[in-house]
């Protein structure tokens, strides 16, 4: 049976459930690299190159965690998923970097997906589909099949998202008959939106597991892919100039539209040293946060990052937050 390789990073927590059934449709067996930990970490450090962001530098080892394992490994070249609208210049160059910082690789299935002037309808999108199915099986129409029902799985998916499942969670579910959807709707005294690209904010190593330690801690997490599509599109249209990064349109959107809504009590960004996009991302979100109130504060990961320097600084900006509410009525005249 052939074997397809998953890395578990950059796209993964966007994709994962389609692209897996789709291989898995087909006939394949889908191997999928552990979570981020130290020595996928080390090896991807060693070799990606030095200027890449962190997220980055993790995929190439857990494509190096693969490689031995699988006949192929799916790393397509995602361009753009919306119309007029473009990916990080580093998301679409991911396979030929791999390419050429790792040996010995077996066969990469590197598909453009170029939705820039096209649709998920559209015959080039389906040229797509199956240049990367036809690794497995030639037959077209099995294809077509294949990703029929990858697509109602993935529906499934998004449609766990769109409850405020998070994607770790909505992995283990989406294929389930049953799910409980009030397991994130318990009453909260304090709501804080992690706000990011997905790979940091769902990379339980990269982030020192922030989420599940504020779950923990009582505390509703809400994150981009929680806030309806819609809003996002709705709010992020008040940029004064339109936003071309998919992503970045994604996380200033969903982060205007909870502090206009006054959905959070705090926002936490986290952010990969020298990632240029979200230079510009946390001061627009800085900003508005500012103008409302409420408070603000950013992680940024990198290699050297350390677990306690992080909870310490989560562990202050939720004790501020507490002593502001406590406090609210009896600030200074003189500030
Ligand atoms: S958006 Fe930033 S973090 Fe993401 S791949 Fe690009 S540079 Fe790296």
């Amino acid at each position: 049976m052939c074997k397809i390789g998953i890395p578990r990073g950059m796209l993964f927590y966007d994709y994962y459930p389609l692209w897996a059934e789709f291989f898995e449709e087909l006939g394949a067996k889908v191997v999928v690299s552990p979570k981020s930990n130290k020595e996928i970490l080390n090896s991807g450090v060693l070799s990606c190159v030095d200027e890449c962001c962190l997220p980055v530098k993790v995929f190439h080892g857990h494509v190096d965690y693969l490689k031995d394992k699988v006949d192929y490994i799916f790393i397509p070249k995602i361009i753009s998923i919306r119309k007029m609208e473009y990916c990080c210049p580093k998301i679409l160059g991911l396979p030929d970097m791999v390419k050429f910082s790792i040996e010995d690789l077996p066969p990469i299935i590197d598909t453009n997906i170029n939705l820039r002037k096209n649709s998920y309808t559209s015959s080039k999108y389906k040229k797509a589909v199956y240049e990367a199915g036809k690794c497995v099986i030639k037959n077209s129409s099995k294809i077509r099949n294949a990703y029929k029902k990858a697509e109602e799985s993935y529906q499934r998916y998004l449609y766990l998202l769109s409850k405020g499942v998070i994607p770790i969670e909505a992995i283990k579910m989406y294929n389930k008959t049953f799910v409980d959807l009030n397991y994130n709707s318990k009453k909260h005294d304090m709501s804080i939106m992690v706000v990011g690209h997905p790979y940091n904010i769902y990379d339980e190593y990269l982030n020192m597991n922030i989420i599940s330690k504020l779950i923990n801690k009582g505390i509703k997490v809400m994150t981009p892919e929680m806030v309806n599509k819609d809003e996002i599109i709705y709010y992020s249209a008040q940029l004064p100039k339109r936003m071309f990064w998919t992503y970045g349109r994604r996380i200033v959107g969903s982060a205007f539209s909870l502090i206009e809504r006054d959905e959070v009590d705090g926002i936490i960004y986290l952010s990969s040293f020298g990632c240029g996009i979200d230079s510009i991302l946390i001061d627009l979100i800085e900003r508005k946060a500012k103008n409302k109130g409420i408070p603000f504060t950013l992680l940024t990961l990198d290699e050297q990052t350390g677990e306690a320097g992080i909870d310490t600084r989560v562990e202050a900006f939720i004790d501020m937050m507490k002593w502001r509410d406590k406090d609210d009525f009896n600030i200074s005249t003189l500030r």
